[in-house]
């Protein structure tokens, strides 16, 4: 049976802080006509340029995906792109006040909300479908990264990582249908590792951080003094490392919540390709550069054409 196209029934907002600029702002998600495709609009510069979510218009991966054209960007594009895809959306407007998706809770689950909040209206057209006839395979023997696609009646994503520390070694995390991402995938937040967390804070690469927006997981022995200092810095009266070691600024949602989260990671990279995959994607070691170039080995493979 067919399949039609969605878009949201009606404008909603979502306000918040970007993770590495730190800036506040607001982000407007308009319906959107048949075949428009997910697309950006900066409401702050002028002429109100507009980028659409599309593998092409990638321009950086380093701790999020970044879309741009010319001199414009939009940062950290992932999460959001997740929900929309998980939620049925294939149109939407998105008007952004910054250069940055705000995080929230550095998971898809306030973009999901705000989508449920108005409801998705179904159009007139049918969704089209990337079908993958044969197997395509990415490996980048520098990270160890594999992305593996097969063909499949509908889109399913394994997903292993491997980090080799004590605290977060081996996990697997599964989605066998886009239909199980709001409960399995959509709540699961972004995490880092400690001795991350105090570089990016000492290069003041994330500015936006407040100990709310990602598991901080902690795989060496940390002094007191560290952690007070952690806690001046978050504006938090006390920071411990807890059991599972991690920090102890949230709960886990899931045991595997690190592994779901870089699924959902994979679900939000690969929607750049503007169209619903038909197949079955496996990913070991996955990560933004790794999701991406293996988004463009598909696009390039459907069209055909030399494409760098
Ligand atoms: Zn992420």
């Amino acid at each position: 049976m067919a399949e039609f196209q969605g878009t949201l029934a009606a404008s909603i907002h979502i306000s918040g802080t970007g993770l590495h600029t730190g800036k506040q702002g607001t982000m407007t998600f308009h319906p959107a006509s048949p075949g428009f495709g997910i697309q950006f609009r900066r409401t702050d510069l002028e002429g109100k340029p507009m980028i659409p979510a599309h593998i092409t218009h990638v321009v950086d991966t380093a701790r999020g995906t970044t879309i741009g054209i010319d001199s414009v960007r939009i940062y950290t594009i992932e999460h959001v792109l997740a929900a929309l895809i998980g939620m049925g959306v294939d149109n939407a407007l998105i008007d952004l006040n910054m250069d940055e998706i705000p995080i929230r809770d550095g998971s898809s689950r306030y973009f999901v909300e705000a989508i449920e909040q108005v409801g998705i209206q179904t159009q007139s057209q049918t969704r089209e479908y990337i079908e993958i006839k044969e197997e395509l395979v990415l490996h980048l023997s520098d990270t160890g990264s594999k992305l593996r696609i097969s063909p499949a009646d509908e889109f399913s994503v394994e997903v292993e990582i491997d980090y080799a520390t004590k605290v977060l070694g081996k996990q697997k995390a599964y989605l066998s249908s886009l239909s199980e991402f709001n409960t399995e995938i959509a709540p699961c937040r972004t995490f880092v590792f400690l001795h991350e967390l105090e570089f990016l804070l000492n290069n003041n690469l994330i500015k936006g951080g407040d100990l709310s927006n990602a598991i901080v997981f902690v795989n060496r022995k940390v002094s007191q003094e560290e952690l007070d200092r952690l806690a001046t810095l978050f504006n938090k009266p006390k920071v411990k490392v807890k059991d599972e070691g991690i920090l102890n600024n949230l709960e886990l949602y899931f045991p595997n919540e690190a592994a779901r989260h870089k699924l959902l990671d994979v679900v939000g990279d690969l929607s750049l390709l503007g169209k619903r995959l038909k197949g079955k994607v496996q990913a070991y070691k996955p990560g933004h550069y790794a999701n991406t170039e293996f988004a463009k080995l598909i696009y390039k493979t459907l069209n055909s054409i030399s494409y760098d």
